[in-house]
């Protein structure tokens, strides 16, 4: 048929509408129709050939090649001589510390300097210091 015939033809057009509708109403109750696209799908399907993974020479480590590898292979006898020596410990070993007495009770503790603000002769000990007075 011809569309543009149709189109200076509205009546002609309700009338195949109608008929469009009439029929689609009549495919609903056919399942066949599904059922080929389905079909279809699954021919569609195809297994996936595998890839071949790509050459490994193309990632190797060239630094390995290089002269600059060896460049610096004499400073491991220096980091030998470095070795005999005790790394230093993270931690301080010992914060320095003085011996205050408590002005309160008069009681002698050892504390760290760091803790002293006031001077050895004002020093409360943490007792008193949370006591009043
Ligand atoms: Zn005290």
């Amino acid at each position: 048929m011809d569309i543009n015939k149709l189109k200076q033809d509205p009546e002609k057009i309700q009338q195949l509408i109608d008929l469009l509708g009439s029929l689609l109403s009549d495919t609903e109750q056919e399942p066949e129709t599904t059922q080929k696209k389905r079909t279809k799908k699954k021919a569609t399907k195809k297994p996936r050939a595998t890839r071949k993974k790509p050459d490994k020479q193309e990632s190797t480590n060239k630094f390995l090649d290089m002269p600059e590898m060896n460049m610096h292979k004499e400073d491991s006898k220096i980091d030998e001589k470095l070795q005999q020596f005790p790394p230093t410990p993270r931690s301080r070993p010992s914060v320095e510390s003085i011996s205050v007495r408590c002005r309160i009770c008069g009681r002698e503790e050892n504390i760290s300097q760091g803790l002293l603000f006031e001077g050895a002769n004002r020093y409360k000990c943490n007792k008193c210091s949370t006591q009043s007075g």
